[in-house]
């Protein structure tokens, strides 16, 4: 009889996450079963009290292994300016106030740099990726997209601050990416590719 697949719970209630993680682990030959924290309705949402993507994306993990007595996976991004000291950063999603408000957050940063010229607007997003074991062990792992911050939104696809950051390389902007071409070469992908051999490591 086959063994059993072992089962990994990711910290999102986004079928669109779970569905795009499956893929990124599947391909980096990680065979497990992969549930968004929907399957579990009693556990409880962590609030981010961390100062960094790491320690958000951990207190995300830890919590839904307690929870969940299974090994648990969670994620934390945002945009870092460099000319901004690296903000908004773990504040990237409530930017301009409200949480998720994604117009307001990137004509707020857009504002803010309008003196700004281009060889001057380096930033990335920036994603920590993070496994936690039931009996407390952890890992985590980063995933950067470096880019140019344009003047103007530009594309149509993606989300957040996908409009304004032009990937090094690239002469459009991630929101005129096809969701393949983005994931590709995004931090979330880059940061899920690398916690691959990490999570086999750990549950063998
Ligand atoms: P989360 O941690 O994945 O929920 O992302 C926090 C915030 O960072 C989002 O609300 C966006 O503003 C920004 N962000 C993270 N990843 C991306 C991305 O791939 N494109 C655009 N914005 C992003």
């Amino acid at each position: 009889m086959a063994a059993e697949r072992q089962r990994l719970v990711l910290a999102t209630r986004n079928a669109h996450k779970v569905v795009e993680l499956r893929a990124i682990l599947g391909a980096a030959g990680l065979d497990v079963d992969l549930v968004g924290a929907d399957a579990y309705p009693e556990v409880p949402d962590v609030p981010e009290t961390g100062v960094t993507f790491a320690e958000n994306a951990l207190l995300k993990a830890h919590a839904l292994a307690r929870a969940t007595g299974l090994p648990a996976v969670a994620d934390d991004s945002g945009l870092c300016v460099d000319v901004l000291g690296g903000a908004p950063g773990i504040f990237s999603a409530r930017w301009a106030g409200k949480h998720g408000d994604d117009t307001a957050n990137l004509e707020l940063l857009l504002a803010q740099l309008s003196d700004i010229d281009t060889p001057h607007r380096a930033a990335h997003f920036a994603c920590a990726a993070a496994l936690a074991l039931p009996n407390g062990e952890e890992r985590v792992v980063m995933g950067r997209l470096r880019g140019t911050l344009r003047f103007a939104p530009a594309g149509e696809y993606g989300f957040g601050y996908d409009p304004i950051l032009q990937p090094d390389g690239y002469t459009v902007t991630c929101a005129e990416l096809t969701p393949d071409q983005k994931n590709a070469i995004s931090h979330r992908g880059e940061a899920f590719r690398a916690l691959a051999p990490v999570v086999r490591e750990l549950l063998g």
